[in-house]
């Protein structure tokens, strides 16, 4: 039998922390240990190797996943170890991820199998504290926000237009809609409130896309919390707190540095909502791990339309990084089920049904074409797999001249992604790069939002409901228009329909209303409703978790 995720973890060889931190020439002021085998990065490593030229940075996107995860993050870590393996000094970046889901449905975020970052139960729990931090600046702001309306509201603000939730990195539904403020007169201003999940909140999304502490602050600064009763935005700065929220965060800035189960280094930084933000690690990690490495390794959240469309229109502009190659993660599953197979049906060969589904990926590698990145395919090779599928695959890509390479990191590591390590050494050494975002960000709103959905959705045109088109002229009235724009979309469809799989046409996305998030810098166009508090499942996965004497996870995954 397959041992689990947990179970390969708790048995792999750790170096001490110390050992990876030289392994990269870091100097001994430029890391903190965090116990044995996790240290925080000074961004001082990002000032003294301003001047070293950049490692190429490796984006691993995929197709439209099924509600398994089609293992991106399996696929990042094995091809970091697979480019260690023959001979480039390679790091890993990815998102940190978030309690909610660990305590709610099986599945973590670390990779899986025998590509996994560890200390996996750290990295799943608590870890070095960076969402607890996020999680108490945001709060401390909603605490003075309604300290601010107590005191006697100068800045006149709208108790029924405050935006500014609460949060908690928690799945919890019951949180979802509460009144704050009851009891009398000395116990505040009573409004209804709401909580979201901590990833959820523009903090997290500003700490992904700040370069430094500077940057933070002036972020920080402009987050809208609430509209004043001529219904104009009021701001961090009209609260005047941008200093102390960034206080709160000044550790949490700093990339967290651990290792995979073949000791190859890994920066884990920063993990935002792939919907309503960016779903990339922090730009700080990617930067520092291109001056650190000849090779990034990096991924983004969801398929290509959402994770890659962000990654090449949102961060690279806002880290100032240049993707050098792209992995488009495929699995023989996830292209059945584009093809119609039932979920629970997704283990038996289907060769038909595979060649129905193979127009979502042949949509995402059009995508990716038209962002000018040399590209690979890279098979997920999953036991149920049958020798016909996975060759189905190959000859259809070979057919095409597209590039693609079989990996079998989850079972084997990362000698089983040297072939796909190979093909991606190629690209970045001898493929044309002429990478560009698809739109301009000075183009108006609607422009912008056409632009993706007819180029990476494949849509045929947009529709805005009355009040997206409000609040469009609000927007420009503000100044808000010159700003990248960021789809919160379904993740199982191209369209906006979920249950559309595979490749549809002829569809029109609508888009119900816009949320600015102008610290973070960005738009959001949400296609539909968006949950921005996950409840739990009948039967969470908090079930099986248990603790040993010793203090040893069990059940984690
Ligand atoms: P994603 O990043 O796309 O969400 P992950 O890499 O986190 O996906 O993988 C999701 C889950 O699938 C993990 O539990 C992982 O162990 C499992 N998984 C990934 N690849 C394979 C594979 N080839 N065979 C079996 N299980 C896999």
């Amino acid at each position: 039998m397959n041992k689990s995720d947990i179970e390969i973890a708790q048995e792999a060889k750790m170096k001490p922390i110390s050992e990876i931190a030289e392994q990269l020439d870091l100097h001994v002021d430029e890391w903190e240990p965090h116990g044995h085998y996790k240290a925080k990065l000074s961004l001082d490593v990002l000032k003294r190797l301003d001047s070293k030229p950049s490692g190429k940075v490796v984006l691993v996107t995929a197709i439209s996943p099924t509600p398994a995860g089609e293992g991106k993050s399996t696929v990042s870590v094995g091809l970091g170890q697979a480019l260690n393996r023959i001979g480039k000094k390679t790091i890993i970046a990815l998102r940190e991820p978030s309690l909610g889901p660990s305590m709610g449905i099986k599945g973590g975020a670390a990779g899986g199998g025998y590509s996994q970052v560890i200390p996996m139960e750290d990295i799943n729990l608590h870890f070095t504290g960076d969402l607890h931090a996020i999680t108490s600046a945001h709060n401390a702001l909603s605490a003075l926000l309604d300290n601010h309306i107590h005191q006697g509201n100068e800045l006149q603000i709208d108790t029924r237009r405050v935006v500014w939730k609460r949060v908690l990195d928690l799945n919890d539904r019951a949180l979802r809609n509460v009144v704050v403020g009851l009891g009398g007169p000395v116990q505040g201003v009573p409004r209804e409130d709401g909580f979201d999940i901590t990833v959820a909140s523009e903090i997290m999304a500003i700490l992904c896309l700040s370069k430094d502490i500077n940057d933070l602050k002036h972020r920080l600064s402009k987050m809208v919390v609430a509209y004043n009763y001529s219904k104009e935005p009021v701001t961090v700065a009209d609260l005047g707190v941008q200093g102390a929220l960034a206080l709160l965060l000044k550790d949490a800035i700093k990339p967290n540095l651990v290792q995979t189960l073949e000791n190859t280094p890994a920066l884990i930084h920063g993990g935002p909502f792939a919907n309503i933000a960016h779903g990339c690690n922090s730009v700080m990690a990617t930067r520092m791990a291109s001056k650190l490495g000849d090779y990034v390794v990096t991924e983004a959240g969801f398929g290509a339309d959402l994770g890659a469309e962000k990654f090449f229109d949102i961060k690279t502009r806002a880290g100032d990084i240049e993707p050098a190659a792209t992995v488009i993660v495929a699995t023989a599953r996830a292209l059945k089920m584009h093809g119609g197979v039932a979920k629970n049906q997704l283990t038996e060969e289907n060769v038909g049904a595979l060649e129905r589904g193979m127009a979502n990926l042949e949509k995402h590698v059009e995508t990716i074409r038209t962002f000018g990145v040399p590209f690979v395919v890279g098979i997920n090779r999953f036991n149920s797999d049958s020798e016909q599928e996975i060759q189905f695959i190959l000859d259809w890509c070979a057919e095409r001249n597209i590039e693609v390479a079989l990996s079998e990191v989850w079972a084997k590591g990362g000698a089983g992604g040297e072939e796909l390590a190979n093909k991606v050494v190629e690209l970045v050494e001898n493929g044309t790069n002429t990478f560009e975002p698809i739109y301009d960000v000075s183009l108006p709103i609607i422009e912008k939002i056409e632009t993706i959905a007819r180029k990476v959705y494949g849509a045929s045109g947009i529709e805005l409901s009355p009040k997206a088109k409000r609040q469009i002229s609000e927007f420009d009235k503000a100044g808000w228009n010159n700003l990248p724009i960021c789809m919160a979309k379904t993740q199982y469809s191209l369209s906006d329909d979920p249950s559309k799989l595979g490749r549809p046409e002829g569809f029109i996305i609508s888009i119900r209303e816009f949320r600015p998030s102008i610290g973070a810098g960005f738009i959001v166009a949400l296609t539909g409703t968006v949950m921005t508090m996950p409840g739990l499942p009948k039967k969470p996965a908090a079930l099986n978790m248990d603790v040993t004497e010793d203090g040893k996870a069990i059940g984690l995954f």
